[in-house]
């Protein structure tokens, strides 16, 4: 067991599917209450009731991470619902990939605010609820962060993140309060189903340990940032890749 996650509210964006999903199972295994929150509810219900019907604490709630008036009602869901706030996962996020000259501005809006603005609005509204508890923000950075081709948007969110989680980490220590952020290689989720098979096959020797990653294996990460283990971890981005940056 990873230590300090017992009883703690942690809210999951993203959370219906792929790593979110891993990431809301692994903190309920490690006894913490789980926020699973997607803009898909109906999935973020599914989810939820796999925890419960193991004897767990989950709510779900629908949240479009880019709305911040559903951040508002969806905070006052979790703190009507569990009286505290103890960590946040910014996991929500979506790739609308083309080549920087056929990019349009839908797309380059959606990626950015999805992934980028989301994670600002989930910190700028849970922050004041986790100033009272320490707490621990996790982002969700990617390895397609140093550049990939057909990402421009992605690549300008998920590096952006990195600036971001710092500037969090350094604003608020004072108050406690870790941000970090894990930053995977490919993983094997739902959102990879877009990419064609023999794409994906041809990035596999880039990855020295051979493989994509299995979701589980980022929310070991993830969770463990969340921990009172990394108690002294703040503003690191740790890649999980199989090597890939080497
Ligand atoms: P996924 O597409 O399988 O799941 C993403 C989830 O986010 C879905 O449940 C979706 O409904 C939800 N979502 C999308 N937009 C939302 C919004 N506006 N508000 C709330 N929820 C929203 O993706 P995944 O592979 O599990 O990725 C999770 C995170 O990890 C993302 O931030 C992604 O960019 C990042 N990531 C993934 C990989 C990979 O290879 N799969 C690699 C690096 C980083």
């Amino acid at each position: 067991m990873m230590r300090g996650l017992k009883d703690k509210v942690i809210i999951v964006t993203g959370a219906a599917q792929g790593i979110g999903r891993a990431i809301a199972l692994r903190l309920h295994e490690e006894g913490a209450n789980v926020v699973v929150a997607d803009r898909n509810k109906s999935g973020a219900e599914k989810v939820a009731l796999e925890i419960t019907s193991q004897g767990g604490n989950a709510l779900a709630v629908g949240l479009d991470v880019a709305e911040r008036d559903e951040w508002k009602g969806a905070l006052l869901e979790v703190v009507n619902r569990f009286h505290r706030i103890d960590g946040l996962v910014n996991n929500a996020g979506v790739t609308r990939d083309s080549t920087l000259l056929k990019m349009s501005d839908e797309d380059w809006d959606l990626v950015i605010d999805v992934n980028l603005r989301g994670a600002w609005l989930g910190c700028q509204l849970t922050v004041p609820y986790l100033k009272n508890n320490g707490g621990s923000i996790v982002n969700l950075s990617s390895e397609s962060r140093w550049g990939a081709f057909g990402q421009s948007n992605y690549a300008a969110a998920k590096s952006g993140l990195v600036g971001f989680t710092r500037t969090v980490a350094i604003e608020h220590a004072r108050h406690g309060i870790r941000a970090n952020a894990v930053a995977p290689g490919s993983t094997n989720t739902p959102m990879l189903e877009a990419v064609p098979e023999g794409v994906r096959q041809s990035w596999i020797p880039n990855i020295p340990l051979g493989r994509e990653a299995d979701p589980k294996e980022i929310a070991a990460a993830a969770v463990f940032l969340l921990s009172e283990d990394a108690s002294y971890i703040t503003g690191q981005i740790i890649g999980v890749n199989g090597g890939s940056s080497l």
